[in-house]
């Protein structure tokens, strides 16, 4: 296994934590994303393995810039940093202050990433990007309720398909849906553990040369967008 760089963002607690993680026990080196600086030392400080912290907070232009100057050549990016502001709001009623933060973290902050890193990717001829996103983003399935969260994630599968085609084909890009996981967004009642929740992120981010690209994809199978 060739040992790489990964950068997990809002990767402090729940399954970005577990990602980084599971990228550290692999043997990878870990950049711990987290807007708060003590909280990604502490979270760190959790895990075994070669895992450094990080202060990045997507939703800023210049915290990603910063991140991308002190750490400009990664392998790996796993955007997982996300909000969930509008559960159980009407969407009818729906502040836009609030569909404009969640699409400001969910949507544009890893849009940021992919810019700030992707093109160092193609330019050295490797790299795999993966997008946490949700079921709840998936149009396949859509209902009601949620319409900043939705949003955010069908803004997600968009950029998915555009940085596959526009980064590729040695660098891939992959959607997927982690479940509904036990953190502090999926609450104590959700069905999968974080362990279980980030699997199919890991093995999108450690994908093989003749791997996928533009999916996406959970419990390791490709779902529909
Ligand atoms: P979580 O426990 O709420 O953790 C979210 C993480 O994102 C935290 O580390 C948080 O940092 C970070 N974050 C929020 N805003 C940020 C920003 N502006 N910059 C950097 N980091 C930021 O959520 P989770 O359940 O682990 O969710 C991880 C991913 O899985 C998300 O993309 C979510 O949409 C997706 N997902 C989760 C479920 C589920 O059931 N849990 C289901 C489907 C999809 P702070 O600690 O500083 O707030």
């Amino acid at each position: 296994m060739t040992r790489r760089t990964a950068l997990v963002t809002g990767a402090n607690r729940g399954i970005g934590l577990e990602i980084a993680r599971q990228l550290a026990a692999q043997g990878h080196r870990v950049l711990l994303g987290a807007r708060d600086p003590a909280k990604g030392e502490a979270a760190a400080a959790r895990i075994a393995g070669d895992v450094v912290p990080v202060a990045l907070d997507v939703a800023r232009d210049e915290s990603v810039h910063a991140a991308a100057r002190a750490h400009p050549a990664i392998d790996i990016l796993v955007n997982n940093a996300a909000v969930y502001l509008d559960r159980g709001v009407d969407p009818l009623a729906l502040d836009p202050a609030v569909l404009r933060l969640t699409l400001e973290v969910n949507t544009l902050g890893a849009f940021r990433c992919a810019a700030a890193w992707g093109p160092g990717m193609r330019e050295r001829g490797w790299g795999r990007i993966v997008n946490v996103s949700s079921g709840m983003g998936q149009l396949a399935d859509m209902r009601g309720g949620s319409l900043a969260y939705r949003l955010s994630k069908t803004g997600l599968s968009t950029l998915t398909r555009v940085l596959a085609h526009e980064l590729g084909p040695t660098v891939k890009v992959n959607a997927m849906s982690p479940g509904w996981v036990r953190t502090d967004m999926g609450g104590p009642g959700a069905e999968r553990s974080v362990a279980e929740g980030a699997d199919t992120a890991v093995w999108l981010a450690t994908l093989p040369d003749d791997g996928p690209s533009g999916g996406f994809f959970k419990d390791r199978a490709a779902i529909a967008w």
